[in-house]
Parts: structure tokens; C-alpha cells; sequence
């Protein structure tokens, strides 16, 4: 017979609506703890910044979602759906780009189809996860419900869903500490207005760091997007009149001068950090057994359970680069079956040797450790996998294929205009 435990999830975001629901169709009793007082995570546009405009300062209040105002899905929504669960649009076009608003909305219906929303306490944070000392697999949550008050729950098992795009990673610029101007990242970027007149350095051509700066050449003086690259040569972008694109940063001095290694240098206003985010757990308590080295959180199998942990620990959403939404659903059925005892993990020993094969593997590969977590190329490998072990088919040939073409079709039309000439039905006329 399946077993049944008692489990808390750590977060309402994609990753805790999508294991709630996994979850209890496997018969498990869930309770979402969600800190802010309503679902959706990193879909819940919020127009407050925090104090610290880099996010910096450990005494900061923090805001969890880096929303911009204009932001659209970099995925179409086919690619934003569940398995069983579409994520249609109204007029019953299918392939298109929405707003947050949208994608806020689908996950609440979706929480309230499957009887989700009920199960979350909101206003709930977590601030510690530890072993419950006198029981083998227990686990002790201890609650902040208000300044006041605290209290603890014990469960059999945890899934941490708390997402890892809060914290701030900002870019080590030589000289930055004697420049005058000012400094922000992206997560607390929200609208182009506070930027108008002004000279900007973006940092990062990531989806960020792609639309921010065009959102931004909208009302700034001159936007000068820094890429990652050495050998970039200063041009124009998008055959804009005050978007240019640069190499790295080289240097910034006490005149407000910034000098990229193209050799090009400018008197800037702002830099804007759109360099990327760090995994972050402030309240996981394990003795070290998990840790978070330079963006590795390890070691887990298959991003999913530490060897010495698990099952009763596991972590949802650590991967990037894939079609996010399915992978989340993926993780979560096989979680869900661990825990029913359907589906049985290799030893401790067998999965801590496979974390050391993967992590052998970038580094002979020459990936840094701070890519540990991305997926891309071998997305739809690591999703097959997944799949296999809960016995359903790999993923659609027509969604692999729909995947595959959206990342074509970018590198041809450009990032400025992809979302608005992507209609995958006409550019693959056998589709
Ligand atoms: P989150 O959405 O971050 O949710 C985590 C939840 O945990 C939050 O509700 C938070 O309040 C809660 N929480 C955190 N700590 C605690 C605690 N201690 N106690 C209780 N609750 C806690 N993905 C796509 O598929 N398509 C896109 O187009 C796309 N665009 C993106 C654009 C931006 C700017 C960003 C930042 C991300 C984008 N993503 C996109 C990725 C996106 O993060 C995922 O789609 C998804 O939202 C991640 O879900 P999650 O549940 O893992 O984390």
C-alpha cells in the first residue's frame, strides 16, 4: 500500500502550487507555507522596491519578486503549461507572449481547480528548518506568523519551493567603490521613468538585461548595454538612436567615467545590474550536510534530493533553463511517488557517487561551478529522465520541437522582436 506523510512545502510559488498538488493526488498531507499573503511567487508583480536599490544591505526589508512592469514571458504559453492543464489564452489564440497579469492568473485558477489555495497558509514565513532531534525522519518548521509571535510544526517530510530569483549577484567592477553614481539591480527594477535624461550602463544581456535596456532607451538619454564578452565591438542596437551595445566593463573611476575593454568609455548616471541571482536558503538548518557554494546547492541527486537527507528533503525549481513549468511538475511526481514508496532511490552512496560524476563532468566540460544548475543544452535529457522514473512518456516531440525552434528563431529575428513574429504554426508549416 502507498504510504501517506505529512509534509510541509515552502513556498506558493509555480514549484509549491504545482507539489501541493502532486502531492496530495498521491494521497500525502500538504501544507503550503507561503510568507507573503498571496500566491504566485515571482509572478506577483510588486510595485515597491526595496531601501537598498542593490540589494545589498543584510538589513533591508526583502521584496521576493523582480517583476518589471512591461515584462512578457520569454516563453510562449504552450511552454508555460502543465501536462494536463493548459495554459490557453481567452480568445483561444495559443501561441503567444503574455503579460505577468496573465500568468498570475493562470496560477490562481490552477490553485483553485485543484483545490490548492486551501491548503496554503499565507503570511507563514519559514524561518527554520531542522531535524527534529529524537525522531530518524522528522522535521521541525518553525513559523514567523507576525513581529510577535513564532511557532513550530513537525513533518515527515519537507519540499523547498522558495524560488532563487531574490538575492542579488552584482558584477565586480574595478574602481566601483570611488564612482560617484548611483548602482541598482535588476530585482528592483520596475519602470523606465525614474531613468528619464539619464546616461545608463545596463550590465548583462540576459532576458533582464535584453529588455530592461530597451524598456529603459524609452525615455533615458543614451543606454549602453555591457555584455559578458571581451571582444565585443561598440555598436548600435536595434538601429536605435541611444542604445548602444559594449564589451565588459574594464574599469569605473572617481570622475564617473565607465570603461569597457572595447576601449569605449562613458560619463554614466546609473549602473544597472542585471547580472543574475543566488540560491539562498537563510533558514535550512542540515549541519552543513547542504550547502551553497559559488551558486552550487549540494549535493543533491538530480538537483532534486540530498543523498544523506532524503527522501524526507527535497528541493523543487533548482534547474534553469527548460521549459520551467514542466520540469517543476516533473520534479514533483517523482517526489511525490518517493514519498509514497512507489518509486525507490538508489542508495546514499550510489547518489552521492552520481552528484560526483555530474559535478566531474563540468568541470572536465570547463563549466564553472556557478553553472552547476543549468541544464541547456542537455535540458530535455535531464526532463526524459525525470519522466522515466514516473513511468509517463518522455516529453512531446511537438513541445521538444516547439523548444528547440523558439531558441532558433531568436538567434534570427533578435531579442527585440521575437515575441511579437514568433508564430510557430506558419514558420513550421509540418508542425
Ligand atoms: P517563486 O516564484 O520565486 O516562488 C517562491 C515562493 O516562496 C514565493 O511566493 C515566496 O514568497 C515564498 N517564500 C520564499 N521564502 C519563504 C519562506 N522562508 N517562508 C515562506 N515562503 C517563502 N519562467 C518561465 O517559465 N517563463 C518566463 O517567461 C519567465 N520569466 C521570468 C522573468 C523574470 C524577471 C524572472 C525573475 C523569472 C522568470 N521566470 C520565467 C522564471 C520564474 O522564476 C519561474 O517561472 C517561477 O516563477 C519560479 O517559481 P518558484 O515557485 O520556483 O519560485
Amino acid at each position: 500500500m502507498a504510504e501517506s506523510r505529512k509534509v510541509a512545502v515552502i513556498g506558493a510559488g509555480v514549484a509549491g502550487l504545482v507539489t501541493a498538488r502532486e502531492l496530495q493526488r498521491s494521497g500525502h498531507k500538504v501544507t503550503v507555507f507561503e510568507k507573503s499573503n498571496q500566491l504566485g511567487g515571482t509572478w506577483a508583480y510588486n510595485p515597491k522596491i526595496e531601501t537598498d536599490p542593490l540589494g545589498l544591505d543584510p538589513n533591508r526589508e526583502i521584496i521576493h519578486s523582480s517583476l518589471y512592469k512591461s515584462l512578457r514571458t520569454n516563453l510562449p504559453r504552450q511552454l508555460m503549461s502543465f501536462s494536463d492543464y493548459p495554459f490557453n489564452n481567452e480568445n483561444g489564440k495559443l501561441i503567444n507572449f503574455p503579460g505577468h497579469e496573465e500568468v498570475l492568473k493562470f496560477l490562481t485558477e490552477f490553485a483553485k481547480d485543484f483545490g490548492i489555495t486551501e491548503l496554503i497558509r499565507f503570511n507563514s514565513e519559514v524561518v527554520r528548518v531542522g531535524r527534529v532531534e529524537y525522531e530518524e525522519d522528522g522535521w521541525v518548521v518553525e513559523l514567523k506568523s507576525d513581529e510577535l509571535s513564532s511557532e513550530e510544526k513537525v513533518f515527515d517530510s519537507v519540499v523547498i519551493c522558495n524560488g532563487h530569483y531574490t538575492i542579488p549577484k552584482v558584477a565586480n567592477i574595478p574602481g566601483i567603490n570611488n564612482w560617484p553614481g548611483k548602482q541598482m539591480h535588476s530585482h528592483n527594477y520596475r519602470v523606465p521613468e525614474p531613468f528619464k535624461d539619464q546616461i545608463v550602463v545596463v550590465i548583462g544581456d540576459g532576458p533582464s538585461g535584453l529588455d530592461i535596456s530597451r524598456d529603459i532607451a524609452t525615455v533615458a538619454k543614451q543606454v549602453h548595454l555591457s555584455t559578458r564578452s571581451s571582444d565585443t565591438e561598440v555598436s548600435k542596437l536595434d538601429n536605435s538612436a541611444n542604445l548602444w551595445n559594449h564589451s565588459k566593463i574594464d574599469r569605473a573611476n572617481e570622475s564617473g567615467e565607465v570603461i569597457f575593454l572595447d576601449g569605449s568609455s562613458i560619463h554614466a548616471d546609473i549602473i544597472l545590474h542585471c547580472t543574475g541571482y543566488k540560491y539562498d536558503f537563510p533558514f535550512l538548518e542540515t549541519n552543513g550536510i547542504v550547502c551553497v557554494d559559488d551558486n552550487r546547492v549540494g549535493p543533491l541527486y538530480k538537483h532534486v534530493f540530498p543523498p544523506k537527507l532524503s527522501p524526507c528533503l527535497s528541493f523543487v525549481g533548482i534547474p534553469y533553463q527548460t521549459i520551467i513549468f514542466l520540469m517543476f511538475e516533473l520534479q514533483t511526481k517523482w517526489i511525490a511517488q518517493v514519498l509514497s514508496g512507489k518509486v525507490l532511490l538508489p542508495s546514499e552512496e550510489e547518489m552521492l557517487t552520481d552528484v560526483e560524476d555530474h559535478n566531474m563532468h563540468l568541470e572536465v566540460a570547463g563549466i564553472p561551478k556557478h553553472h552547476t544548475h543549468r541544464l541547456h543544452p542537455r535540458e530535455m535529457e535531464y526532463m526524459d529522465w525525470l519522466a522515466a522514473q514516473v513511468g509517463m512518456p518522455p516529453v512531446g516531440a511537438s513541445l521538444k520541437e516547439m523548444y528547440w525552434s523558439l531558441y532558433k528563431f531568436v538567434g534570427e529575428v533578435g531579442f527585440s522582436s521575437y515575441r511579437d513574429l514568433w508564430d510557430f504554426y506558419s514558420i513550421n508549416s509540418d508542425a
